[in-house]
């Protein structure tokens, strides 16, 4: 299963027409926030294949009636549990708050409360299919990783926790920028969770399971 994860920056080798010979047999694109979604766009109608993103803290509020607040094409998944080609995935979007009354910004206590409203999705999922969590996508890292300590950039508390209870498979997330080229790669392991820093873009192969 080929999935390329997109966030944060639009990187020109992409937002082309050449695009889609760059990234055959691609199955799978997800966006990790802060994305303008004519970009988002942009690579839905280039592959033909699904789009799953949730916001970033630059991103509008989103509101199911106005067409502005959402990508076209593409499904907004901040606060849901879905499966798509036998992967079951999950949105966090959303940074801390750094500023008063602004959109798709948390609290790390608002950020517990969201990840807590999750819980009976991924449970019933459990039951239903078997399936373990493969995929979150987040906008924002978990604290401790792959985060930065100025304030706009800190990381969720509630992250470390939800992936030491449900262990997805992946954690793939944006917001904080990565170290340069030659450092060490932004993927780090916290358990049995892989946490992967998208920013600009990656491509990543994800196995099925039985
Ligand atoms: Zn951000």
């Amino acid at each position: 299963m080929k999935i390329l994860a997109v966030s944060d920056v639009v990187v020109d080798r992409l937002y082309s027409p050449e695009v889609r010979g760059a990234f055959p047999a691609l199955d799978l694109i997800l966006g990790c926030g802060d994305l303008p979604f004519e970009y988002l766009e942009f690579l839905v109608s280039s592959f033909d294949v699904p789009l799953l993103y949730v916001p970033g803290n630059h991103d509008p509020l989103f509101n199911s009636g106005n067409p502005a607040s959402r990508a076209d094409g593409c499904d907004n998944i901040d606060l849901r549990v879905t499966r798509v080609k036998g992967l079951t995935l999950a949105g966090l979007g959303g940074s801390i708050r750094y500023h008063p009354n602004r959109p798709n910004q948390y609290s790390q206590a608002e950020m517990y409360l969201r990840v807590a409203s999750l819980t009976p999705a991924l449970l019933w999922n459990r039951i239903r299919h078997g399936s373990v969590l493969d995929i979150v996508v987040a906008h924002s890292p978990p604290r401790g990783i792959h985060d930065d300590d100025d304030q706009a950039h800190t990381g969720f508390d509630a992250f470390v926790n939800f992936i030491k209870v449900f262990k997805p498979r992946y954690f793939l997330h944006g917001h904080t920028m990565p170290p340069n080229s030659n450092l060490a790669p932004p993927s780090s392991r916290l358990g049995a969770t892989q946490i992967i820093n998208i920013n600009p873009y990656r491509l990543i192969e994800v196995e099925l399971h039985g």
